[in-house]
C-alpha cells in the first residue's frame, strides 16, 4: 500500500471523528437552550430541544457506524497480524450503536409512547442487543485461532522457555517443549 492512500485513509477516519464530537456538541449545546427547550413540536411534550439532540447524537452514531465499517475496510486492505481484528470491530460497533440507539430514538419517541407501546420498544432492543451480543461472541469464537496464535507467539517470542531448542547431533531446530528431536530422535536437554 502506497504512502498516498494510507495518508488519505488516517484523514477520513480523522473526518469520521470530527464529524462525530462536531454532532455531539452541537446536539448538547443547542439542545440546551432555552429557546429550543420551551418550544414544543407538534403542541406535545416533545419540544425543540428533543428534536436536536435526536438529530446531533443520531448523527454521531452513524458517523461511528461507518467508522467502524471503514476501519475494517482499511485493516482487510493492509492486511498482517493484526488483521483478525477487522471480525471484531463490526459487531462490537454495532452493539455500541444499538444499545445507545435506544436512548437516542427515545428522545422523540416518549412523548408517544405509552407504557405498552414502550414495553414492545423495550424488547425490540432487548432482542437487538442480545443478537448484537450473540455476533460478537461468534466474532471473538471465528478468531480464536488467531487470537491464540497471536498470543502464543508472542508468548515464545518474550517468554524465557521461548528458545528453540537446538538439537547437539544434527543440529535441527525443535520446539522449546520437544523432547526428542523432530530430525534424528535424539534426546533433547
Ligand atoms: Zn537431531
Amino acid at each position: 500500500m502506497s504512502n498516498d492512500t494510507q495518508i488519505n485513509e488516517g484523514w477520513s477516519i480523522g473526518r469520521y471523528v470530527a464529524v462525530i464530537l462536531v454532532a455531539l456538541i452541537l446536539g448538547a449545546a443547542i439542545g440546551s437552550m432555552e429557546l429550543f427547550a420551551k418550544t414544543s413540536v407538534f403542541s406535545g411534550k416533545l419540544t425543540a430541544a428533543h428534536l436536536v439532540r435526536f438529530l446531533g447524537y443520531g448523527t454521531a452514531l452513524a458517523a461511528f457506524w461507518l467508522l467502524g465499517q471503514h476501519s475494517t475496510i482499511a485493516l482487510q486492505q493492509r492486511g498482517g497480524r493484526w488483521s483478525f481484528v477487522q471480525n471484531l470491530i463490526l459487531p462490537a460497533v454495532t452493539l455500541i450503536v444499538v444499545s445507545a440507539a435506544y436512548s437516542v430514538a427515545l428522545l422523540i419517541l416518549k412523548p408517544m409512547l405509552d407504557t405498552a407501546l414502550l414495553n414492545i420498544y423495550n424488547w425490540i432492543f432487548i432482542v437487538a442487543i442480545l443478537a448484537c451480543a450473540a455476533w460478537v461472541v461468534m466474532a471473538v469464537l471465528g478468531q480464536s485461532a488467531s487470537l491464540t496464535e497471536v498470543f502464543t507467539s508472542a508468548a515464545k517470542r518474550f517468554g524465557a522457555s521461548g528458545k528453540n531448542k537446538a538439537c547437539a547431533a544434527c543440529g535441527a531446530d525443535n520446539e522449546p517443549t520437544a523432547k526428542f528431536c523432530k530430525q534424528c530422535g535424539k534426546g533433547l536437554d
